[in-house]
């Protein structure tokens, strides 16, 4: 279901990636010029985080040329317990020029991809001091340690002189000049709209033993350490202006254009956007930790809308507040992105969100609700449990998609949680099982994430597969259990960067079960899981006797036969519930260690149908067309209807991504 024209991969790769919304009416007011500076309100006693960097940034915003010039001094404490003489940075931006790793990687999965010169992005930094050891502008050198191409200019590193000993602290100070892409995805700019992310030298993180610091990717993001961040952005008077943090303070100056600061704590990133045309629409949120603000940047034009993120927003907020903890900020800011700008569309950054939607969007199709909810999702899952991205992308996409199902389906209902139109309904899990359902076995969720086999192989893997085998999971342990391992999860891990063996540990331990042959397959392997009912039959006992009496009900002796096959590799117990037709019920079990089982009865009964998985708890299975067989089959008109159905989905999906 990827939109055809798209030349990156929705960041929300469900149905939602499409677009986004319409409908009712908003309460909403353009924003008043130069109002009162925000009380600086968030400042915790302790910090959350460890706070190994600490930005302090200074750029100006050039809105006709789409250039930005600036300043940065970082801090950067050395907790790594060793001495740290070589750094990594990140110059994303310069991704979006025709021969780098990234533009290749579009290029490959979407070859009708023409390259513009509007798309050209870059950034340069003009000068590198390190405080005490002087200009190492000279020093720096750009690195591909993914894969070697040596015009990839998105890393470079810098050897300092002299070692900065365990526990000390280095400040580098960068001015750097950058020139924004139209959008594309993930940050740029469209006519009047800008969405900057991914826009400034930022250090690698020192992870597992070593520096992480990975190339800018088609599929992939990012990973980052935890600090604060102090902004100051200049750019004319009269714009609206978003960001990561609250804003602290903002001064109109004499040449026409304004200074917002903003600051930000615990964090591991900063974006910001900026347009003359957006409406703010304001609400609150009374969390755990007390209330959040939540401002809205509205298009004009989709102003109806804002309700339907509001609603969105605050749903979510209160499920992931009750499900697994606060929400420990004091703000977040949702941006619409602007017809046109769809590649800034459905992005999260800390504290900062975009969602989508267009001005037509019928109320029954739940794309803006869809990316509201998964964008604030990762909030939790890459924003406070900061998972490395290019490793393991399961971890925040997948558990991200996971939960999109569980609170899309308590606000909208389980089976109406993604579409909702003209009588049609879309639940968001089936959805997911059905991507899933089309590349089940290329990559192991575990593959770093530009590894995969293609663009489609990532998401749906990542994403689609992630959601299905926690549902799966849900049926092996239980829901509430499941609940109680994401939330253990979340609170231990918060503000840290665990990895996947600290997920699976701690799901083991909450369970309180051995789930190693589980993950071994579903989330290690590329096991395809699929059962099927072979064969049910039943013959009379007497069928041998020459004149056999008249078959009566419940006296005739039958002899039954049910074969169940595990077609595919993935072995998994099952349930199977055969039905006779003196109304009788039995359940067997069957731990699918052989290929397959054979199940046999001797009753005064013929077999009617058998089922694997009853109670529909094995998500996983990629065909359930062969789950069950009953004697007098209407499986025909099922499955006819069922395709119709997945047509006319991906009919609607396709239709909307060429509108959008
Ligand atoms: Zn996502």
């Amino acid at each position: 279901m990827q939109p055809r024209l798209r030349a990156v991969p929705p960041k929300v790769f469900a149905l939602v990636s499409v677009l986004a919304a319409a409908a009712l009416v908003a309460a909403a007011a353009p924003a008043p010029e130069l109002p009162p500076p925000a009380a600086a309100t968030f400042t915790p006693d302790k910090p959350l985080s460890e706070r190994v960097v600490a930005y302090q940034i200074e750029a100006r915003l050039d809105t006709e040329k789409k250039t930005l010039e600036a300043t940065e001094v970082l801090t950067y404490r050395n907790r790594t317990g060793r001495p740290l003489d070589l750094f990594p940075f990140h110059l994303y931006l310069n991704a979006f020029q025709p021969q780098s790793t990234f533009m290749r990687e579009v290029r490959q999965g979407s070859p009708d991809f023409q390259w513009k010169e509007k798309y050209r992005g870059s950034i340069e930094v003009t000068r590198l001091e390190v405080v005490g050891q002087g200009d190492l502008t000279g020093k720096m050198e750009f690195i591909q340690p993914d894969d070697g191409n040596p015009d990839d200019r998105t890393v470079f590193q810098v050897r300092l002189p002299r070692p900065v000993p365990p526990g000390a602290e280095v400040q580098f100070k960068i001015a750097f000049r950058a020139q924004l892409p139209e959008v594309l995805a993930r940050t740029g700019t469209k006519r009047n709209f800008f969405l900057v992310g991914q826009w400034f030298p930022k250090v690698g993180v020192w992870w597992r033993g070593a520096w992480n610091c990975h190339q800018f990717h088609r599929n992939t993001e990012f990973f980052a350490d935890f600090g604060t961040y102090d902004v100051k952005v200049t750019l004319p008077q009269g714009t609206v202006v978003g960001a990561t943090g609250v804003e602290v303070s903002r001064q109109p100056n004499p040449d026409g254009t304004q200074t917002l600061t903003f600051r930000a704590e615990d964090v591991h990133d900063f974006a910001w956007t900026a347009d003359p045309n957006f409406r703010v629409v304001e609400d609150s949120f009374a969390g755990g930790l007390g209330p959040v603000k939540i401002r809205l940047l509205m298009q004009p034009g989709h102003l109806s809308q804002a309700p339907r993120y509001l609603q969105a927003l605050q749903g979510t907020l209160r499920l992931y507040d009750r499900w697994f903890g606060p929400y420990p900020y004091t703000q977040i800011t949702v941006v619409d992105p602007p017809h046109g700008g769809f590649g800034a569309g459905g992005m999260e950054y800390p504290m900062f969100i975009t969602g989508g939607t267009t001005w037509w969007m019928p109320a029954g199709l739940l794309f803006p609700e869809l990316a509201t909810e998964h964008e604030f999702g990762h909030q939790y899952w890459y924003g406070m449990v900061a998972t490395n991205e290019f490793e393991d992308a399961w971890l925040d996409e997948g558990i991200n998609a996971y939960v999109e199902t569980k609170v899309m389906a308590e606000l909208y209902g389980e089976e109406t949680s993604a579409v909702n139109l003209w009588g049609m309904t879309a639940s968001d899990t089936r959805v997911s099982r059905l991507q899933y359902r089309a590349v089940p076995d290329t990559d192991p969720m575990t593959r770093s994430a530009y590894e995969f086999m293609s663009g489609g192989a990532y998401g749906t893997v990542t994403y689609a597969k992630t959601a299905t085998v926690l549902h799966t999971l849900e049926g092996l342990v239980g829901e509430e259990t499941l609940r109680r391992a994401l939330q253990t999860y979340f609170q231990r891990y918060r503000f840290t960067h665990p990895t996947e063996e600290d997920f699976l540990r701690t799901v083991e331990e909450v369970s309180g079960q051995d789930l190693g042959w589980f993950f071994d397959q579903a989330v290690r392997g590329t096991h395809v899981l699929d059962y099927q009912v072979r064969l049910l039959r039943s013959d009379r006992a007497d069928w041998h006797e020459e004149n056999p009496p008249e078959e009566k009900k419940g006296e005739t002796l039958f002899r039954s036969v049910v074969v169940v096959h595990r077609k595919g590799d993935f072995i998994f117990p099952v349930e199977v519930e055969v039905k006779f037709d003196n109304g009788e019920t039995v359940r067997e079990r069957w731990d699918g260690r052989d290929r397959w089982v054979r199940f046999r009865y001797e009753k005064k009964a013929r077999v009617v149908s058998a089922e694997i998985d009853p109670d529909h708890k094995v998500w996983l299975d990629t065909n359930l067309f062969n789950d069950s067989r009953t004697r007098e089959s209407n499986r025909r008109a099922t499955r006819k209807l069922a395709q119709y159905w997945l047509f006319l989905t991906q009919f609607l999906a396709q239709w909307l991504a060429w509108l959008a």
